[in-house]
């Protein structure tokens, strides 16, 4: 039969799964539980509003069959399965986020830094670490014919008919021969298998079962005499390893971080740990048990319009909705995460739920939660702030602009500004401690660098006087100043502004003698340049600089090169 090519980045990262010296080729077996489970999660969210399915919940599983003497490992499910066109899609190309995402690394750091593979999903080709031949036997739900994808390797894959009686997937590792360093004989042993189920996918919410080869000691007959030696006898049993309790149902004292971040490797495609992990179990008006995770760094795709924000709702274990975009604002959409509420039921549509009451609440209160847990970040762990904003600081920023700046009030301590004094990022609330008294204003710069704004000539003045100036560098920076208006009393003022230094009433008369004494100048001024500007005064905001631009009214120079760039 002849042979189908990998894509291209399909064929690299195999090539990586193959030769892998990674130490952790256990992962393979999470891998494959996952997208079992996940399959699984498929049909029987079907079955809620489906009747054809025929299968209750308790009828779904996930079984391990290892194979000593054929020296095969079995993984099957009965979920949803894949046509031949799935199969040929899913397993020839590398369609997923974390994969892409992976390449990219890979590309950008043009080495194969193998201890990667372990930090990070790698999905279905993770079989390859422990296989030499991998044999896919599938049969999609709705269709009556199965087929079958086996591949060794990156010189491709072959499709061909195959017989499966019922829906779901079965896939067979040949498990690799021994070597040296890597005894693969392990993935066939069943105490083995036993303990990386416990240790990487206990709380997969179907049952995983292992026909077990066990031994027991027989019943002493009732006439045995006392010279009677007990007998053993070996026997088969089935045996579901995991406890199948979720990780957000379990207490968060008994939940390690280890296993916090796994999840949230496995189900969000990202290859780093989370920054934070937000658990929590409320019982009040509405019950419900949540799990957030604060990513490190924004995917790939956060900034464009494929990024789908929401978190996974289900109801008593059973996932009722995948993205449910109302638990979570906008401005806290990097969030990933679950919902498990009882209050709701299995069968509730999309339009309903998003009505309810309790979906209203749940979402106020992990609003709270969220920035909560930001705000202790923010102020116990500064560096892993920072980190955090370099990635989702202008959603933040954005989210203080958005629906006519609703949310500024709940996001405002939560934004970062350069700070001339720090010489970094600082808030406005630690900036506004710093502050004499006798300051009048909060000052803000802007330009497109830190280091151009310092070389502004109206920042000299504002800085000789030792007051504090934050320099703004990005877009939504000064709208941001316009719309907070005021910090703790004290406006938020553009050193650009004409009186962002209160004169005093000499000053002010002294200016107004400079300003007779120069009106020849001044006049000059404004012939020469006539409608490019306004009017021609002196200036009551420099210093050393000879001259320099103002801009007129509310908006400032900055913003009017914004909106004109807006404008093209
Ligand atoms: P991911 O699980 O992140 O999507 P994988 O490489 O693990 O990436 O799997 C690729 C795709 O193959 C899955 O998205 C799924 O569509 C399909 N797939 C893998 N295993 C199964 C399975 N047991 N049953 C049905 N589909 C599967
Ligand atoms: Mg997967």
């Amino acid at each position: 039969m002849a042979k189908k090519q990998f894509k291209a980045e399909s064929k690299r990262l195999l090539d990586l799964m193959i030769n892998s010296i990674y130490t952790h080729k256990e992962i393979f077996l999470r891998e494959l539980i996952s997208n079992a489970s996940d399959a699984v999660d498929k049909l029987a969210y079907k079955a809620l509003t489906d009747d054809q399915v025929g299968l209750n919940r308790d009828d779904f599983q996930i079984t391990l069959t290892p194979d000593q003497l054929g020296r095969t490992l079995t993984i099957s499910d009965n979920g949803i399965g894949m046509t031949r066109d799935e199969l040929e899609q899913n397993l020839g190309t590398i369609a997923r986020s974390g994969s892409l995402q992976f390449k990219q690394d890979m590309d950008a750091e043009k080495k194969a830094d193998v201890d990667i593979i372990g930090q990070f999903g790698v999905g279905f080709y993770s079989a390859f670490m422990v296989a030499d031949k991998v044999t896919v036997t599938s049969r999609a739900y709705g269709s009556d014919e199965a087929w079958c994808w086996e591949s060794t390797g990156v010189d491709g894959y072959t499709l061909s008919p195959a017989e499966k009686e019922a829906p779901g997937t079965d896939i067979v590792l040949h498990i690799k021969a021994d070597t040296e360093d890597d005894k693969y004989g392990e993935y066939l042993e069943q105490y083995r298998l036993d303990d990386l189920i416990k240790k990487y996918s206990d709380y997969i919410h179907y049952p995983i079962r292992m026909l077990m080869h066990k031994s027991r000691q027989k019943e002493r007959p009732e006439d045995a005499d006392e010279d009677y030696k007990s007998e053993w006898e070996d026997y088969d049993e089935w045996e579901t390893l995991n406890s199948m309790v979720p990780l957000w149902q379990r207490p968060k004292s008994e939940v390690t971080e280890e296993e916090y971040n796994a999840f949230y490797k496995e189900h969000y495609g990202d290859w780093e740990d989370p920054l934070s992990v937000i658990h929590v179990r409320a019982e009040g008006q509405v019950e419900y048990k949540a799990m957030l995770y604060i990513p490190t760094r924004a995917p790939y795709d956060f900034y464009s319009r494929d990024f789908e924000k929401g978190l996974q709702l289900y109801s008593s274990g059973v996932l009722i909705m995948d993205k449910c975009a109302d638990l979570l604002p906008d401005h806290f959409r990097f969030v990933r995460g679950v919902v498990d509420s009882p209050d709701f039921s299995l069968n509730i549509s999309r339009e309903v739920l998003q009505h309810t009451r309790q979906l209203k609440v749940i979402a106020a209160n992990l609003e709270k939660k969220i920035k909560a847990e930001l705000l202790r970040i923010q102020k116990d762990e500064r560096e892993k702030y920072e980190t955090f904003w370099a990635s989702f600081g202008r959603q933040l920023k954005y989210g203080a602009l958005e629906d006519y700046g609703a949310h500024k009030e709940l996001l405002k301590d939560l934004l970062l500004f350069f700070s001339s004094k720090e010489g970094k990022l600082t808030t406005l609330a630690e900036y506004r401690g710093r502050m004499a008294e006798d300051q009048p204003y909060v000052y803000y710069a802007s330009g497109e660098s830190v280091e151009q704004i310092a070389k502004l000539p109206q920042v000299e003045r504002i800085l000789d006087k030792g007051y504090e100036i934050l320099y703004l560098t990005d877009e939504p920076d000064e709208f941001i100043m316009d719309a907070l208006g005021v910090w703790d009393e004290k406006p938020l003022k553009s050193v650009s502004d004409d009186d962002a230094l209160p004169q005093t009433d000499e000053e002010k008369a002294e200016a107004e003698k400079k300003a007779e004494e120069n009106k020849d100048v001044l006049d000059f001024v404004k012939e020469t340049l006539g409608e490019k500007i306004k009017e021609a005064r002196i200036s009551k905001i420099l210093k050393s600089g000879a001259v320099c631009l103002t801009a007129d009214g509310p908006i400032t120079l900055e913003m009017e090169k914004y909106f004109a760039r807006m404008d093209q």
